[in-house]
């Protein structure tokens, strides 16, 4: 019997094909101009690298307590308490976001439910959702990306369990003004919906304070991390924050699976939280404005608020994947809508790079543009 004959339904229902062939492509190039990468440009900050080195040296080595170091969850929980002061918010600690996402969908959605996600959608949301055994429901936000509360309350059935919503977003960098925060959390507790409120690129907002639909219901389920924050992405560490049960079954369900995340790394998260990240920030928000001023006039677009990523319409006469192919002749890497959207309509461009690569992809894009 074929090895083939073997895998499950649940994961024939999603492939990993659009990613593929970008990467495919991107192999053939030699020193692309590379604009494409998920993840900032800078390195873990000393300080925190120094934290991880120390703990293994200590012998901090083993599993830890699924919910989490105590010193690492009692510091996120303090901060938690500070910040929002509901009465029903714990804390604990995932590995990486994914991970973190992965144990709210298993805690949440049953065989048959419907997840509310807007679209374009951070890709792995729709998988994460069918993985779960749920249906996901997508939200077109096309073209201005703003979330519309009358499309969201008409898409809602009696099997609606689940509203994902992320802001900053990954792709669009858009981040949801409090009116929109307010009315999508308002809409959840009306209805008696569960929300999950991605913030992973929380620390990456440029145009003042972050809405967050947690502020307007106390019943939301933040999902946060270090990935994005302080470029640990390979370090796999995360926390979600949320009304006590939910977080007492996410923690049921790690025991059972990912057990708890790196213990050398949850020391360093202890340090990291403390590291001063204001600059990288900034950083950012310059790059961000650079790219905004190289593509204006020459692309449409949405200026994004927050994370590290421009997504504008390709040229007319072309959809989103045709577009990134001719980029990609030109020795320039961007992502296609279609991994983030039903449509094929936009790329993404990540402006987590070097300054001067950054000069040469708007030039290319510029010229491309025409
Ligand atoms: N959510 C969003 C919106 C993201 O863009 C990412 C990373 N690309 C993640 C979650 C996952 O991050 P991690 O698992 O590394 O914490």
């Amino acid at each position: 019997m074929s090895p083939e004959t073997w895998i499950s339904n649940r994961s024939r229902q999603f492939d990993s094909s659009g990613i593929r062939k970008v990467m495919e492509l991107a192999a053939k190039l030699k020193d692309p101009v590379n604009l494409s990468i998920g993840q900032p440009d800078f390195d873990v900050p000393d300080p925190v690298k120094a934290a991880c080195i120390d703990a293994i040296e200590r012998g901090k080595n083993a599993y830890t307590v699924t919910q989490g170091i105590a010193p690492l969850r009692e510091k996120l929980q303090q901060r938690v308490d500070q910040r929002y002061g509901h009465a029903d918010r714990s804390v604990f600690v995932t590995s990486g976001t994914s991970g973190g996402l992965v144990l709210a969908m298993l805690s949440l959605v049953d065989a048959g439910d419907e997840v509310i996600l807007f679209d374009p959608y951070f890709l792995i949301y729709p998988s994460l959702v069918k993985m779960a055994g749920g249906s996901p429901v997508v939200i077109d936000t096309h073209p201005d990306f703003r979330i519309d509360v009358a499309k969201v309350e008409k898409a809602i059935t009696p099997r609606t369990k689940l509203i994902v919503f992320n802001s900053p977003a990954n792709p669009t960098g858009i981040t949801y003004d409090a009116e929109e925060a307010k009315a999508i959390a308002e809409l959840a507790q009306k209805r008696g919906i569960a929300l999950i409120s991605d913030e992973i690129y929380s620390q990456f907002v440029y145009d003042g304070p972050l809405p967050t639909p947690a502020d307007y219901n106390p019943q939301t389920i933040v999902i946060d991390g270090f990935s994005k924050s302080h470029a640990m992405t390979g370090w796999r560490i995360g926390w979600v924050h949320g009304p006590k049960s939910i977080i007492d079954t996410m923690i049921k369900v790690q025991q059972y699976s990912f057990v708890c995340a790196p213990q050398p790394v949850q020391w360093a998260g202890v340090t990291a939280l403390d590291v001063d990240m204001s600059n990288y920030r900034d950083d950012y928000q310059r790059k961000r404005d650079l790219l905004v001023e190289g593509l204006t006039g020459y692309y449409e677009f949405t200026k994004p608020g927050g994370a590290f990523y421009v997504y504008p319409k390709a040229p007319a006469g072309l959809t989103g994947s045709q577009f990134v192919s001719r980029a990609i002749d030109n020795n320039l890497l961007i992502i296609p809508g279609n991994v983030f959207s039903q449509r094929d309509t936009h790329f993404r461009i990540s402006y987590a790079a070097p300054d001067t690569t950054l000069q040469r992809g708007i030039e290319i894009l510029r010229k491309l543009a025409t």
